[in-house]
């Protein structure tokens, strides 16, 4: 069995299989063709049209396709990147690969996400790129700053990582053509390759540079090569191709995304209306009509006590993410950052997966009341 039916609020999250993945890479397999096919370009395509966009490149990874991105907006040595220090530590990473300098950023303590006028306050003469993150699945909307941005000759890059499926008024998160959007479908994203991600270019010459680098710097198809003595390196790249084996996998996802996208949205509402009558919870909102939601996040006052608590009656809560900026890996890029501490002191992750094997809700919820009153002593059903 794929996925068994039992509800499963011991893991935070999981993949969710559709059931046809293990056939799709059986037929991969047995084609012995294994890297960059006419699989992953049929995944490519198809991910463009559901986007409603003229291109997506595949790549390895979310981390990849933020690497990707970076290099073809042409950040490097000497730029400064502005980003949330409230992201997982791939944005961070992807930055530090091509050598240029993350300005870390507050961010709304209402969304977890940057705002226009947060971004604008950072903007320096270095600074080559923004990259917002689409926290659990939200917009992050700068047309506000966009002139600005353009004047300056500032790259938005989003990491939607989160994001797969979310919408921004009438369009799909990726189909701004304002900016380079990335996705990541590793293992418990909104739609899964196993491990992959992707670039949506807003340009033709962004697309080319992303696909030489994700080839090692070659420019020649499989074809070209097939009938030439040599091949050319045209620039710097490395070993980024999504397989036909990860692209067949997300060839099954997409074609069952509808379902992921509208169990993702109920059981947020689910979570939503069993949350309202505790005291001392505040739910991260979202827009629930426009957003995919990726997580369920509260904040709460003695976060780790109530995570102890949680974790020790088996309850799968996490904590996404601790602020960057006080990471040792970042500690030369470390700012002042109050509300990200403060958020990184109080939110909590609660078991966030799709049918059949969504959480008991209802579990969670009241685990989450009795660890609260005894941690806090102060929190419980509101009373009028
Ligand atoms: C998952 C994730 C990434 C990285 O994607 P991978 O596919 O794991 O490399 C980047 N940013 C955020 C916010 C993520 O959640």
């Amino acid at each position: 069995m794929i996925n068994s039916s039992k509800p499963d609020t011991r893991r935070n999250a999981r993949p969710y299989l559709y059931g046809q993945e293990a056939a799709a890479v059986a037929q991969a397999l047995e084609s012995g063709q294994y890297g960059h096919t006419s699989v992953t370009e049929e995944f490519e395509q198809r991910i463009a049209e559901f986007l409603g966009v003229h291109d997506a490149v595949a790549v390895t990874s979310g981390t990849a396709a933020l690497h990707t991105a970076l290099l073809a907006a042409k950040a490097g040595p000497g730029d400064e990147v502005i980003v949330p220090s409230m992201t997982f530590c791939a944005t961070i990473q992807a930055i530090l690969a091509v050598g240029a300098t993350p300005r870390f950023i507050e961010i709304d303590p209402a969304t977890l996400c940057v705002d226009h006028q947060l971004v604008l306050e950072a903007v320096t003469d270095k600074t080559a790129a923004v990259m917002p993150v689409l926290f659990g699945g939200r917009p992050v909307d700068l047309s506000a700053i966009r002139e600005d941005l353009d004047e300056r000759g500032i790259v938005v890059i989003e990491d939607a990582a989160h994001a797969f499926g979310s919408r921004h008024g009438t369009r799909r998160v990726g189909a701004s053509g304002t900016a380079l959007t990335c996705f990541s479908f590793g293992p418990i994203k909104n739609l899964t390759c196993g491990q992959g991600g992707m670039v949506i270019p807003r340009t033709p010459a962004e697309a080319d540079t992303i696909r030489r680098t994700r080839l090692l710097g070659v420019v020649q198809s499989q074809g070209e090569r097939a009938n030439t003595t040599s091949y050319r390196v045209e620039g710097f790249g490395l070993r980024y191709q999504l397989s036909a084996l990860n692209a067949a996998i997300g060839l099954v996802q997409l074609d069952g995304f509808q379902a992921a996208e509208d169990t993702r949205r109920h059981l947020w509402r689910t979570y939503r209306d069993a949350l309202a009558p505790l005291d001392g919870v505040t739910l991260v909102d979202v827009d629930v009509d426009q957003a995919v939601p990726h997580l369920c996040q509260v904040r709460i006052a003695h976060r780790d006590e109530v995570f102890a608590a949680l974790r020790g009656r088996d309850i799968g809560v996490g904590v996404h993410y601790p602020p960057n900026h006080t990471q040792p890996a970042f500690a030369a890029f470390r700012r002042h950052l109050p509300e990200t501490e403060q958020a990184g002191e109080e939110i909590l992750s609660l078991p966030f997966h799709q049918h059949p094997t969504e959480p008991d809700i209802d579990l969670v919820v009241t685990s989450l009341e009795q660890a609260l009153t005894s941690a806090g002593g102060s929190s419980g059903r509101g009373r009028p």
